[in-house]
């Protein structure tokens, strides 16, 4: 039997009753004959709450500060866990992501892991304990701050030890039962997938599905980490996420054509209304964007009216940086040489992904069908290899999902989506 990393999210651990029942989890795992090394969140809210205290006593906290104090939460859990363990009779011991290994650049708030070097976790195996690392965090190579991996980090620790461990597989506890078709909160009717590769999986990622975060699924391809997503909350078996299909008793898993619906309604989008047809408009435009340090998603480019030789260029945007990009542009006005700026914070974006469609030319005509009978306006298209995606009114968003789902044949006979925690993660 080979070493497990297991990963609960703070639904997971909300309150000491949770803290108990993944304890019996994680015991039960070790009594299985397996190494376990455990990455735990912060309990519930615990993250919220310690931004909204930061942001009472100073509206712009230092980033060394404001990461000193967000990887408390992961403490709080790693040494309550540690206290349930053994009071079940078995030995643990907890570590920070500092003692665990977990070295990072030294960018506060959404620093990159660079190395693990676990050294002190496979004493602490060796030894026969379980190990508990608190996720979300690491140290900084050159200055040796503590440093946070971003929201919702906790699974990036757990793939990168399950790496640097060379673990069997890295399990993802969580309060859905896997990954489903389209997020249960939205479709009641959607449906667990048995096993997505690691390319569907980043692209659902990329347009908004939140089960797992994009830069953890990343970094298992990178390492060939097979991820089981599950329940902490039911027996049952979750999503696998790998590179080949998994054998179901003695039959593989198929993969599908489509793999699912993803949507997203956290971005903006900007006009740019006015444009000179001429080249390097869209270098100037997007020169502006990228030196403000501003990712962006989409873009479309009109056709220009002749009579004026103007265009309009739209993209679209993290919300969160709507005002940085407006000012930047606004600033660089004369130099790009435009009419004026249109910004709209009230889209959504909905996405198709499926590695079948590089070879069933039917599915995009069908996904605008779809979009059209439910009676939902397109505003921009996107499409890559293994994935469509259009931007819609904010409001028209579930309804689309709901109707792009059906129409793909994805919806289950039954309920099969619980959603067993609070807060989604
Ligand atoms: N506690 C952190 C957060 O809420 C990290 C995590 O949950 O993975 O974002
Ligand atoms: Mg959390």
């Amino acid at each position: 039997m080979g070493l497990v990393v297991q990963k609960y999210g703070g639904s997971s651990v909300a309150d000491a009753e949770g803290i108990k029942r993944v304890a019996k989890r994680i015991v039960e795992a070790k009594k299985n004959g397996h190494q376990v090394v455990v990455v735990v969140s912060a309990m519930g809210d615990t993250t919220d709450e310690l931004i909204d205290l930061a942001e009472q006593v100073s509206p712009m906290p230092a980033g060394r500060e404001f990461d000193m104090l967000l990887t408390a939460g992961e403490r709080i859990s790693m040494a309550l866990l540690a206290m349930a363990i053994k009071n079940l009779g078995h030995e643990a011991q907890s570590f920070t992501g500092s003692q665990a290994g977990v070295i990072t650049d030294s960018v506060h708030n959404k620093a990159r892991i660079i190395d693990v070097t676990p050294g002190r976790i496979r004493e602490s195996l060796e030894q026969g304990n379980i190990a508990i690392v608190a996720g979300f965090q690491g140290v900084s190579q050159d200055k040796k701050d503590i440093t946070t991996l971003g929201r919702g980090g906790s699974d990036t620790t757990a793939v990168a030890l399950a790496a640097a461990l060379d673990a069997e597989v890295c399990e993802i506890y969580t309060d859905v039962d896997g990954v489903f078709t389209a997020d249960p909160r939205v479709v009641k009717k959607a449906k667990k997938i048995d096993w997505i590769s690691f390319e569907d999986m980043l692209e659902l990622a990329a347009s908004g599905s939140k089960v797992l975060l994009h830069r953890c699924v990343e970094y298992a391809r990178r390492y060939n980490i097979p991820i089981h997503v599950r329940s902490s909350f039911s027996g049952l078996q979750g999503t696998w996420v790998s590179s080949e299909p998994i054998e179901q008793g003695d039959k593989k898993v198929e993969q599908a054509i489509i793999s699912g619906v993803a949507h997203d309604t956290s971005e903006a989008k900007i006009t740019v209304v006015g444009v000179p047809d001429k080249p390097g408009e869209a270098a100037a435009i997007f020169r502006t964007i990228s030196d403000a340090e501003i990712n962006i998603d989409m873009i479309v480019q009109n056709v220009s009216a002749a009579s004026t030789g103007l265009t309009d260029i739209s993209f679209t945007l993290p919300k969160a940086e709507g005002r940085k990009a407006i000012d930047a542009l606004e600033k660089n006005k004369h130099g790009i040489g435009f009419d004026s700026l249109r910004y709209d914070d009230q889209i959504g974006k909905i996405s198709l992904v499926g590695a079948g469609m590089k070879t069933n030319p039917g599915v995009t005509a069908d996904f605008f069908t779809a979009l059209s009978d439910a009676g939902v306006n397109i505003e921009l298209i996107s499409t890559s290899e293994i994935r469509i995606s259009v931007v819609t009114r904010a409001d028209d968003v579930n309804e689309a999902v709901r109707a792009v789902h059906t129409a793909f044949g994805l919806d289950s006979d039954s309920d099969e989506a619980v959603v067993y925690g609070g807060t989604g993660r």
